[in-house]
């Protein structure tokens, strides 16, 4: 068996990845894609001491450091089980395979829920944005739109009207689901049009860009069009969890939860990154989070009773 096996080949992942193999113990890792989210990325500005990269890049860089440790790596192998028995956890893997090691990393990430409307897909990075964390920047001075009035809707509208011209928070249902503290604020702000019972229908663009979204006024069915340069969809975030159901705790959104240590309610199993209730979902939030997931289990294997 592995000392420690990784599931996932994100930041969170490679991190983890290294942090375990510098230990000298025997790791592997497992990743249906390796890179994850970063792969879907284009520019990276906010990867501390990295002023500028771009996500195949930084992808390549992860895998080139995970490649000067002795690190089992399986690519293409997606998990779908995850089981305890005798202080061994085993992962079984759609191939039909199945590996068992004495501790485990689950780092597998999470997706942003779409809209699923005609141009989404085409203009992603193109001006359909899902991280205002990472992508506010590049709108600065420009009109956007935010779609979705919960609470991440809302603090992604105040964060942007902060730094873009102006910004159009678009909610499908007849109000906003937000914290009232959050949409005080929220229209408190000169440069914010909140619009209630409201679908988006289609993203605009001029074949190089987003130009504008169109909406249907769920009162009367009329579509309206809003001309702006930017949209951040902002209607969920999904944990790549739904393996683990019955296996460890998880909220009612699919977050493992995790302790200060990146433990979860199994003995023995981790986890780092998005798929966990660690707030703030960001590269180096993964990677510091993986490292520390890396270090918990080999804090765990030198307690494990020796056989
Ligand atoms: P992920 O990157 O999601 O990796 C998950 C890994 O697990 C993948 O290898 C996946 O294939 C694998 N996996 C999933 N399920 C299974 C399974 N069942 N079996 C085996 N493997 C599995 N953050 C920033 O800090 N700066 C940015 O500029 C930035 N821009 C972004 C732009 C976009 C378009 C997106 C989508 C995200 C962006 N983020 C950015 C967020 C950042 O990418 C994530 O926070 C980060 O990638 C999370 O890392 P992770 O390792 O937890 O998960």
């Amino acid at each position: 068996p592995f000392d420690v096996l990784i599931v996932g080949g994100g930041p969170a992942g490679a991190a983890a990845a290294v942090y375990a193999a510098r230990k000298g113990i025997r790791t592997g890792l497992v990743a249906e894609r390796f890179g994850g989210q970063v792969m879907d990325t284009m520019g990276i500005e906010n990867l501390i001491s990295v002023p500028e990269t771009e996500g195949p890049k930084l992808v390549a860089a992860l895998e080139n450091h995970v490649g000067h440790y002795d690190v089992d790596v399986m690519k293409l192998q997606r998990a779908e089980k995850l089981s305890v028995a005798n202080d061994l956890v085993t992962i079984q893997l759609a191939s039909g395979a199945s590996l068992s090691s004495k501790t485990v990393i689950i780092a597998t990430g999470a997706r942003w829920r779409q809209m699923n409307v005609p141009g989404e897909a085409e203009y992603r990075n193109k001006g359909v944005a899902y991280c205002p964390h990472c992508d506010g920047p590049l709108f600065k001075g420009k009109r956007v739109a935010v779609i979705g009035g919960g609470n991440s809707g809302v603090e992604a509208a105040i964060d942007l009207a902060g730094i873009v011209s102006h910004v159009t928070l678009i909610e499908f249902d007849g109000q906003l689901r937000a914290d009232a503290v959050l949409q005080r604020k929220l229209r408190s702000l000169s440069n914010v049009r909140v619009i209630v019972s409201a679908q988006t229908t289609e993203v605009k663009g001029d074949g190089q860009r987003v130009t504008g979204l169109v909406y249907k006024d769920r009162g009367t069915n009329d579509l309206r069009t809003i001309d702006l340069e930017g949209i951040f969809v902002q209607i969920g975030l999904l944990p790549n969890s739904d393996w683990l159901k019955g296996a460890l705790e998880l909220t009612n959104r699919g977050e493992i939860v995790v302790d200060a240590k990146g433990a979860t309610s199994l003995p023995g199993v981790f986890a780092a990154g998005d798929v966990t209730t660690t707030p703030y979902k960001q590269i180096v939030i993964a990677m510091g989070e993986g490292s520390k997931a890396a270090l918990s289990a080999f804090d765990h294997l030198i307690r494990m009773a020796v056989p």
